[in-house]
This record gives structure tokens, sequence and C-alpha cells, in this order.
């Protein structure tokens, strides 16, 4: 059997206040709040889910807000940067919308011949918006603040600061079929995925950069995406002939993960695209309440009392 990689599923990355995470995802990306849960780990911690009209595996950027958590500090062993492909069309539109919101914006600067405009999120993650012409396949968020022709397709890639690149090239390369883009200065570029849905990841190796400090701002993990849950067993196996230690197949209940660390230090996990974000909630309504696993179901009050008041921003905020 082969099942490709087909692309990143999600990125999770941690957050310190839920409320200005989500006025800035939702307010200025434009992007759809597709889940309000919790951290099935932590259920004192919301798990926020933001992404595309759906929530298509691809868009999915997914936050644990711990309130009044530390900012983390960058260094090596970690991803530095998410980076979304917006169309090329859209970059005066973007430049002025991230400005009318107070955001510093740096460039635009061009990476392998593309225009790249970077900003920190409230949290100090920093997000690259690519004017692109890949991911063209996807459907924007139609209620959005952002009109349908400027807003965020999807994951462009990301960027993985590392103390030395090449175990974590191995591994990419040698078992997650990665292939080498291309070289840019310090920037090692390689794509991940099939087709439209392929990801670009950039490598940054330096041995003197300290070792990162994951907290508030800081990325956690990096789902790939695969189809369904025969492929999901095909990459477990695959993921431990390498001689790397996936977790047992675990049910987070819009997908099915395995995790492991890859040598570089970073958190991966494989991801499946079933059942997805409509299993518990319709479509219209995705986000507008908290939902739980069924397990966790009958600690709902406990849970709603340990959480922070949230709240989507009004229509009229959102232009
Ligand atoms: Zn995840």
């Amino acid at each position: 059997m082969t099942a490709p990689i087909i692309g990143i599923h999600h990125i999770t990355a941690m957050a310190s206040d839920a409320q200005r995470n989500i006025d800035f995802y939702v307010s200025v990306l434009g992007l759809r709040l597709v889940k309000r849960s919790i951290n099935q780990d932590a259920p004192d911690v919301y798990h926020l889910y933001y992404g595309d009209e759906t929530g298509t595996p691809g868009t999915a950027m997914t936050f644990f807000p711990f309130g009044r958590a530390a900012r983390g500090t960058r260094g090596s062993g970690e991803i530095s940067r998410v980076a979304f492909a917006v169309p090329p069309s859209s970059q005066l539109y973007w430049t002025q919308r991230l400005r009318s919101f107070g955001i510093a914006v740096d460039g635009p600067n061009t990476q392998f011949g593309e225009p790249v405009l970077t900003f920190p999120d409230p949290d100090g993650l920093l997000i690259e918006l690519v004017f692109t012409e890949r991911q063209t396949l996807r459907a924007p968020w139609k209620q959005g603040p952002v009109p349908s022709e400027h807003a965020i397709k999807a994951f462009y890639g990301v960027t993985m600061n590392l103390s030395d690149a090449g175990p974590t090239e191995e591994v990419l390369r040698d078992l997650l079929g990665a292939a080498i883009v291309s070289r840019e200065g310090n920037r090692m570029r390689y794509s991940i995925g099939v087709g439209d849905h392929a990801a670009m990841i950039d490598l940054i190796a330096d041995a003197t950069m300290p070792h990162a400090r994951q907290s508030a701002g800081s990325v956690h993990h990096i789902a790939w995406r695969v189809t369904d849950d025969a492929s999901e067993e095909y990459w477990r196996s695959k993921v431990e002939e390498h001689g790397l230690a996936p977790t047992e197949v675990i049910d987070r209940f819009y997908f099915h993960s395995i995790y492991f660390r890859e040598p570089g230090g970073i958190l991966y996990e494989i991801a499946t695209d079933n059942p997805g974000f409509t299993v518990d909630e319709p479509l219209e309504s995705l986000g507008s309440k908290l939902v739980l696993p069924p397990w966790y179901e009958v600690h709902r009050s406990a849970i709603e009392r340990s959480l922070p008041p949230i709240h989507l921003p009004e229509r009229r905020d959102l232009q």
C-alpha cells in the first residue's frame, strides 16, 4: 500500500489570552473559528481551531490559550514561522489591512521569488502571508471579514529552526517523502505533499542558536495529513521501522492521530481526514458553542466554570 502524506493537516500553537487570540485570527486574518473545544490533556484550557469554511485539513490553525502564560523564546528545535497562502493580487489589500489594525509588518520581502509579509500574532508567533499562485483549490469562509478574492487560502508552509538540519532533512526526505526544492542563503526549502496540497518546509540551521523555550507564541506541533485510518496504521508502522517512536493511535474525535518527535526536536503528528469537524455540529454553526468529546460531557459544568468566557467578534466589528 502507498498512502502519501498529502500535506499539512493542522498546526497547533500555544497562546496566552483566548479572546485576544480569537480577535486576531478571526477579525484580522479572517479565518473562521470552526471549533471551540478543550485541550484533551488539560480540559481547563480551550482548544480553538481556525480554518476555512469547513476547517478543511490544510487550513486548520489551532491554539491552546493558557491564560497568563509567559512568552516562549525562539531558538532551535521548533517551528519559528507559520506561512499562509494568499492570492498574488492581494498584496496592497493585506499591507493596508494589517497596518489599519496597528500591526507591525515587515516586508514585502522576496523569498524564493514570491513576496512575503511577516508580522507577529498577539503572543509573538511570527505569521507570514505569501502572495502565491499555490493552494488555489481552497474555498475561504464566505461570511468572514476578508473579501473572498483576498482571503487566506490555506497553509503555505512553515519555517523550522534547527541546530543541525541533517537529521531533520533525513526524516522529511526518506521517511515522509519530502523533495528538496531549492536553497536560498541559509534557508533550505523542501516540498511535502501531493499536488496543490503540498506545503513548503523551510529549514534554517544555526549551530549557535540556543534551544527554543516553548510557551505562549510557540508552535507546539505540526500535523501531517493522511486520508484515513488504514493510512494512519501504514504510517505508524513506517515511523516505527524508521527507528522513531510513535504513540499509539489517539482518538482526537475530529481526527485520529499518532505523534512522534523528529530528531531535530520538533513534535510531529500524523492525522486523518476523518471524521472531520462536522461530526458534532452542523456546518452553519461550527465554533459557536463549546463542544466536548463525548467522554468529557459528564464533566461539562465543571469544565465550563474553569474556562474564561469568550465571544466571537460582532458582525459589525468584522470588516
Ligand atoms: Zn494536533
